[in-house]
């Protein structure tokens, strides 16, 4: 189980709101040890209707980053086999939101895109 900080879901719904009905995607920070994810790190991407993608070789290398975040314009959470090839190269927590992007809208996915329970902190 990993636990976050409310204030990085509420920056992540926000960005998605936002972004909305293009997909938002950023980084999520935190302590990959005590599993806690601690804050949205935004970072240069584009943004798209059916894809967005992160400019990798744009990001500072920093070990804080332990993971991604980005929403569908959709009502469906679910990682796309792009999502999960995506999750197995960057980090150990994925969050994926859906609309309405509420609290509830979250799910949150380890590396090969099996659920993982988060709690907010
Ligand atoms: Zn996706």
């Amino acid at each position: 189980m990993f636990r976050v900080k409310t204030q990085a879901i509420e920056a992540f719904l926000e960005a998605a709101r936002n972004t909305f009905p293009n997909e938002f995607i950023g980084m999520l920070a935190g302590n990959k040890k005590t599993q806690t994810v601690e804050e949205l790190v935004v970072v240069p991407a584009i943004f798209g209707e059916t894809f967005s993608q992160i400019y990798f070789h744009m990001l500072p290398l920093d070990e804080s980053i332990i993971g991604t975040c980005h929403s569908h314009p959709s009502f469906s959470n679910r990682p796309s086999p792009q999502d999960v090839h995506t999750f197995s190269k960057t980090g150990a927590i994925h969050f994926i939101a859906c609309r309405p992007y509420s609290m509830e809208a979250i799910r949150a996915y380890d590396q090969s895109g099996q659920e993982v329970k988060i709690k907010t902190i």
